[in-house]
């Protein structure tokens, strides 16, 4: 009987295999390459009129709208541009409900007539753009018959060139919308929510006495977790290739219980990987700036500057598919799914968010005197109200089939969303709920209630890595979102509920102060209203105990621990009614959003289902069958020379052998589940049925990992994928 050879040879194959060539030139400055692709503001700066630039900078900042002479200039500068960097192609860059970014391509030669061609590229063909788009999903928005979708240029993005060895491409980020207006990608309601933010952000700084304020904005610096697997590896596990996580697979005798990987040094292969990356996303104007390892062996983290959320959304897609083909050029597979390795840390995305603008920074900022600090506690409040009154929302914004493995698992933040404050900021809102802080006034300084407000300094001091939502100085951290999905989901959400809760906060103190309302006792009057309203958000202990859900159920908090649980939050009355306030979705919008989410929940989960058939039919199985016919001729070769065999061992794997073969049998009979008319039944019947089925067949599956001999087995281990590169 000869061992399959598969995982053996993969073993093999990496230990031949050699480094990639070296790409690195020690004589090149990083600042000379940061952003060399893309049509920045100061590249437009030295190509445009100055009228047709401040018209542009104008637009960027004021959110004026921009003007179809200023788009043929500039369409015009982009493209010398364009062409000088070796482009032969433009692209509308937009990003589907998939989740994926999608492009379409179109070349800058028009035909002339006498059988030469022209390089032309118009305002009109910057400024929108109608990709056959009919295949993208759109939960009922559309119909195929009337599938006609429009990609229009988000000035507020920059436009860059991408690489290829074959030819360079001009990228325009883009939004997406139907014949009809309807968002039908990520992009359009993050710039939709940005704005209904602004409007109300800016009453309140009107209120605390800045005058015509810029646009606010809010800030998205997103670190992002991955693992790298060596190819071979991973192109020996079909799991892994198609589904982006294993299905398979015992729990190595070495885990990361000794958190040694932590921040450790990081493997040299590796780091050529971060450093090729680092030079590719400087070209894209991406501003990566920390590296390191993360928890679990294989794992590491990149972390970019922060950038405005529509910016830093486009970006991370872009860091995203610039990670996986680096990574191939190495020899490697970079995977961002949230669960690849069962037991083993997962990967998340934390979303750092702040408001501001250029103008005052970042409005999370306690600032060093108390009119500061009260303008920042309104901000901080708001937050507060904003995170307690829609947890559903944020909830649902970071659910996918993939994240409800690592969300709730112990090592993420619980499904329970609540807000981290650290003791100094938890102490301020607590001495305004207690309403001792009382209000007074000093010359020349507004004094808020709070006398006794300590100054509050930049760094929060403690850390908690345990709470969804941690406030960390300057910023708050959503640590929820998982690594594979856009930070626009989480960021349309934010900026929609702050929306709200800065809207809440300019009404009530224009109000007081219309009747008659000192301002101070009014803002005293706001915080302590919301500390009493939605305090009960604040959590400073320990997410990850076991007496935190019982405790949060206490405080009324939601629990929703899967997607098929926070789905139907998108659709809540009161969401639609946000929304439609807010002017982020509409109700069909909304709608179309969670049947897509049930959708995609059910594809992924099929997905899996399917290849948990395959693979434990065609690859495990057969491997535990010709080890149980190698145990049996032993026993029987062991009687026939008259020794006594030791069953056990042949009797376990058997007893195992029996236990696969009936998952299988009853994983095929759940997929067969027909699919119910409603989208979320049918995202139910996938969680309740199919998952536990899959579960049952993995159980037995890497029981018989433990059993099988080493040389017949044929699936790459957790030991091998981990801690090979
Ligand atoms: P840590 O590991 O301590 O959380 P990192 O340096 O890994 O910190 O990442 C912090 C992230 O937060 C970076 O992306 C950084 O740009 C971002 N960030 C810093 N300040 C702000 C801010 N005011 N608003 C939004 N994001 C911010
Ligand atoms: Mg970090």
């Amino acid at each position: 009987m000869t061992a399959n050879p598969v995982r053996l040879q993969a073993i093999a194959a990496v230990e031949a295999s050699t480094p990639p060539p070296i790409s690195f030139d020690p004589g090149e400055e990083p600042g000379e390459i940061f952003g060399s692709n893309v049509f920045s503001l100061t590249a437009m700066q030295k190509r445009l009129p100055k009228s047709v630039y401040k018209s542009v900078v104008a637009t960027i900042e004021k959110s004026t709208r921009l003007d179809p002479e200023v788009a043929d200039a500039v369409a015009s500068a982009m493209k010398d541009w364009a062409l000088e960097k070796g482009a032969t192609h433009y692209a509308h860059v937009f990003y589907p409900l998939t989740g994926l970014t999608a492009e379409k391509h179109d070349s800058f030669l028009d035909p002339v007539g006498d059988g030469t061609a022209f390089a032309s590229f118009s305002g009109k063909t910057l400024v929108q753009g109608e990709p056959d788009a009919s295949s993208f999903p759109n939960g009922g928005l559309r119909n195929t018959f009337e599938a006609r979708g429009y990609t229009g240029w988000d000035v507020m993005s920059p436009a860059y060139v991408l690489e290829n060895p074959n030819g360079n491409t001009l990228c325009i980020p883009t939004i997406f919308i139907s014949m009809t207006g309807e968002a039908l990608d990520h992009k359009t309601p993050v710039l939709r929510s940005q704005q209904a933010m602004s409007v109300h952000a800016r009453r309140v700084l009107e209120l605390f006495g800045h005058t015509d304020p810029d646009n606010v904005v809010a800030y998205c610096g997103p670190e992002q977790e991955y693992f790298l697997v060596d190819s071979h590896f991973f192109l020996a596990r079909p799991d892994l290739l198609n589904a982006g996580r294993t299905l398979f697979g015992a729990k190595p005798p070495k885990g990361q219980e000794f958190d040694d990987h932590y921040f450790g040094a990081i493997p040299e292969r590796v780091l050529g990987f971060m450093m090729d990356t680092e030079r590719e996303l400087f070209k894209l104007g991406i501003p990566a700036k920390t590296r390191h390892n993360e928890v679990a062996p294989g794992q590491f983290e990149v972390a970019p500057m922060f950038e405005r959320a529509n910016e830093a959304s486009d970006h991370q897609q872009l860091l995203m598919t610039t990670f996986k083909s680096v990574a191939k050029k190495h020899g490697m597979e970079c995977l961002f799914h949230e669960k690849p390795f069962a037991g083993v840390n997962g990967s998340g995305k934390h979303v750092n968010f702040s408001l501001g603008n250029s103008e005052l920074g970042s409005l999370l900022v306690p600032g060093d005197n108390p009119h500061d600090n009260a303008q920042f506690l309104v901000f901080c409040a708001a937050v507060i109200r904003a995170v307690h009154k829609y947890s559903g929302l944020l909830r649902v914004s970071v659910a996918s089939a993939s994240n409800d493995h690592r969300l709730g698992a112990n090592e993420a933040p619980p499904a329970i969303i609540s807000i981290f404050l650290g003791d100094q900021l938890a102490d301020v809102f607590d001495q305004i709920a207690k309403g001792g802080a009382t209000h007074s006034k000093e010359r020349g300084t507004l004094m808020v209630g709070v006398d006794t407000l300590p100054n509050l300094t930049k760094d929060p001091g403690d850390r908690n890595r345990t709470s969804p939502f941690a406030f960390t100085g300057n910023r708050f951290e959503f640590r929820a979102p998982g690594s594979n999905q856009t930070v626009a989901g989480p960021m349309v959400m934010i900026n929609t509920i702050m929306a709200e809760a800065l809207d809440h906060c300019a009404t009530y103190l224009e109000d007081a102060v219309a009747g008659g309302t000192d301002f101070n006792e009014a803002v005293q009057a706001l915080l302590s209203d919301i500390v009493a309203d939605h305090g009960a958000v604040i959590f400073n202990g320990n997410g990850y105990s076991d007496e935190w859900p019982v405790e949060a159920e206490q405080r009324g908090l939601k629990n929703l621990r899967t997607t098929v649980d926070a789905l139907p939050e998108l659709i809540s009355p009161e969401a639609i009614e946000l929304f439609g306030r807010y002017g982020v979705f509409n109700a069909g919008e909304a709608h179309s959003r969670f049947e897509i989410g049930c959708e995609q929940y059910v594809l992924a989960v099929a997905v899996e289902a399917n290849l948990t058939l395959e693979i434990g039919t065609t690859t495990v199985l057969p491997a535990a069958l010709r080890y149980q016919t190698e145990l049996a001729i032993n026993v029987k070769a062991l009687a026939d020379a008259g020794v006594t065999p030791d069953r056990t061992g042949l009797e376990t794997v058997s007893e195992r052998i029996a236990a696969l073969t009936a998952g299988l049998a009853t994983l095929r009979t759940a997929i067969a589940h027909e699919h119910a008319a409603d989208p979320l039944e049918t995202a139910r019947t996938a969680r309740d049925q199919v998952l536990p089925a899959m579960a049952a067949v993995r159980e037995a599956a890497d029981e018989l990992e433990g059993l099988v001999a080493d040389d017949l087995w044929p699936l790459p281990t957790y030991q091998e994928m981990l801690y090979i590169l």
